[in-house]
């Protein structure tokens, strides 16, 4: 008797979860950006989230949860439902970085579920229009003429572009006074305003300021120029050869999502990355689009893990401290 009450109960919440699954989604979807909005994450997830509504037929509200390089947005959604309706947008700080710079209370991979890798962005090297440097040779040896290191907006600790400014004072030996910001946007203001000197910012994010001429751009952090803004030098040509780095972003649920929800998360999205519009905008943005085959769940979730084994050991021996 209770065997049969037990085998019924189990057949109904596994046609429960059946029936959650085929009518997904059914309300609205937040998607939590873990930078302020107006930022490069943010413009992403937007251009992106606009067009997954028309696949999924529901819209995706933008949630910015700022602070601690994105850490806590990120714990945000590892402790909501997994149930699809909340999404983590991040990238490779949040999602493989800040695992070894944070003492943090979930963990990156067994609390989250890959959903979809998406397009990296170079990082570009930027500074206020003060600056009296004219080419990237010219700010290297101002960078090393000053008495005092120079400013440099971040995101905060773990951030892209606290990472792509570890990694320049590395290869040049030239020592940077970081200036965290909830995000790059707020950094961006102050980089105009000339309240910081410099940034090493994803392109994206960069690009429109220094097409308005608000700011100055010396070169672009990957081995080929960026389609829609050639006429900045890639590190190779001006002077820093070998200083790549470009900043992949993904989607996560939380761990315990039926994978019938990740597959139609997934699904969508890769119908958005494919739209002819969407990747106009991205590539007006200098944005690259992942490399086919590696949109799967799957692909995410070997890709995150090839990079926390390759920046782990690099970022715990460099002792990054936490701002
Ligand atoms: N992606 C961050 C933002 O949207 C910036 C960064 O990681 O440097 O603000």
């Amino acid at each position: 008797m209770w065997k049969s009450v037990l085998a019924a109960l189990i057949a109904a919440f596994a046609f429960a979860g059946h029936a959650a699954a085929d009518q997904f989604p059914s309300r609205p979807i937040t998607v939590i950006v873990p930078f302020a909005a107006g930022g490069p994450s943010d413009a992403m997830a937007r251009i992106l989230g606009e067009r997954m509504k028309t696949a999924l037929g529901q819209p995706l509200l933008i949630e910015n949860v700022t602070g601690a390089g994105g850490s806590i947005g990120v714990g945000r959604a590892v402790h909501a439902a997994a149930d699809g309706y909340t999404i983590s947008f991040g990238h490779l700080g949040t999602h493989v970085a800040n695992g070894a710079i944070y003492k943090l209370p979930y963990d990156l991979v067994a609390d989250l579920e890959p959903v979809v890798l998406l397009p990296s962005n170079p990082m570009i090297i930027v500074s206020n229009n003060k600056v009296p440097a004219k080419s990237l040779q010219e700010l290297l040896a101002w960078l090393k003429s000053r008495p005092s290191p120079a400013n440099a907006g971040t995101a905060g600790a773990g951030s892209g572009s606290h990472i792509a400014g570890l990694y320049f004072e590395n290869i040049t030996g030239i020592k940077l006074q970081y200036v965290p910001y909830r995000g790059t946007a707020p950094a961006m203001n102050d980089l105009v305003a000339g309240q910081i000197d410099l940034m090493i910012d994803q392109t994206s994010n960069s690009i429109n300021q220094v097409r308005a001429g608000t700011i100055r751009a010396y070169a672009i952090t990957d081995d080929k120029r960026v389609d829609s803004a050639p006429d900045i030098p890639t590190t190779d040509e001006a002077g820093l050869p070998g200083f790549h780095m470009t900043l992949w972003s993904g989607l996560w649920v939380p761990k315990g999502t039926p994978s019938e929800i990740v597959a139609k998360l997934n699904a969508a999205a890769v119908e958005a990355l494919n739209d002819p519009t969407v990747k106009g905008q991205f590539d007006n943005l200098g944005l690259q689009m992942p490399p086919a085959g590696q949109t799967t769940p799957e692909a995410l979730g070997a890709w995150q893990q090839s990079e926390i084994a390759k920046w782990w050991p690099v970022l715990k021996t460099a002792h990054v401290s936490v701002e």
